[in-house]
């Protein structure tokens, strides 16, 4: 079973020709409510590819809190872990996308802000986990302390360092696998080219994966070759979560023991699925049909 800890946000989406400049009002096409946050999008997508996860986290006394609730416990999530924020309201992100598919976002952590540590109950879960992964859309204390508890217990963390910042050391020691994209790697790395990336965070932490879109996904760990597995060649018609979708599938067949390479086939065919349908958690594919579609 999977552990994660992190964000749970809904997502306000605006849909206008032209964004409004300041002070301006326009009229807009359209208007949508998605359930999202880092977080909540990796139990989803690792809840249908199949594992048993618990989802540690914070909603707000609002609305909002019953949907995202829901989302989760619909994909079999359990949301034992999901603490009510007295006062706070749940984390939103207001997206404005234009015309052309350019986008602003604006994201209000509301009752993610709260998430500073870790209760009694969440070292429990954390312990009982075959892996606890890891975002950076709630507070970096909050965070730290997530992991050690899981080093503490031997339990693996997954880290994916998004939106990037500065990875404080103590961090850094108790990540077992670090999960960027190429962009997150580079800003991590220093280093353009994601292969170099990978192998120049080999320093911080034991294994690396770093994903590059249609590109596929590199992997590297101390002591072996780096490795490329290929995306599969589809037309995309919505990345949002792309990246969730991966790590909730790739940490489900780690989890099972399969070995990395053939986890990121698999996780690579998780991801496919969900960016050839509009959509971000309400994409994610089912187990049986990411096997099928890996096997094809
Ligand atoms: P993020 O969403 O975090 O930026 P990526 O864009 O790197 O992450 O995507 C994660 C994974 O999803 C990739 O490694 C790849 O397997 C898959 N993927 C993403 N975009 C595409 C695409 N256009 N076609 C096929 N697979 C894709």
């Amino acid at each position: 079973s999977l552990a994660v800890f992190g964000s749970t946000n809904m997502d306000l989406v605006a849909t206008v020709p032209t964004a409004p400049a300041l002070g301006e009002t326009v009229t807009g096409r359209e208007f949508r409510t998605v359930p999202g946050g880092k977080g909540a999008n990796q139990a989803v997508a690792a809840a249908r590819a199949g594992s048993a996860v618990h989802m540690i986290g914070a909603v707000g006394e609002d609305e909002f809190a019953a949907r995202l609730r829901a989302t989760l416990g619909e994909a079999g999530v359990s949301t034992d872990g999901l603490r009510t924020a007295p006062g706070f309201h749940s984390g939103t992100a207001h997206i404005t996308v234009d015309g052309k598919g350019a986008n602003s976002i604006i994201v209000i952590p509301g009752a993610n802000g709260t998430l500073k540590g870790i209760g009694a109950g969440d070292e429990d879960r954390i312990a009982h986990s075959d892996a606890l992964l890891l975002q950076l859309e709630t507070p970096m204390e909050g965070v730290v302390a997530a992991a050690l508890a899981a080093h503490a217990r031997g339990v693996r963390t997954v880290l994916t360092p998004a939106p990037t910042q500065p990875l404080p050391p103590e961090l850094l020691a108790a990540t077992d696998l670090l999960v960027p994209n190429e962009h997150e790697a580079a800003d991590l790395s220093g280093r353009a080219d994601p292969y170099e990336a990978a192998v120049a965070l080999l320093d911080l932490v034991p294994e690396v994966v770093v994903t590059l879109g249609a590109r596929g996904s590199v992997y590297a760990a101390r002591g072996a070759e780096p490795l490329t597995v290929p995306a599969f060649p589809v037309r995309a018609v919505d990345t949002t979560a792309a990246g969730d979708t991966f790590v909730g599938a790739l940490c489900t067949a780690y989890a099972e023991g399969r070995p990395m390479p053939e986890a990121m086939a698999w996780a690579s065919a998780a991801s496919a699925l969900a960016v050839q349908r509009p959509g971000a958690s309400s994409s994610m594919p089912e187990r049986a049909e990411i096997t099928a579609y890996a096997e094809q």
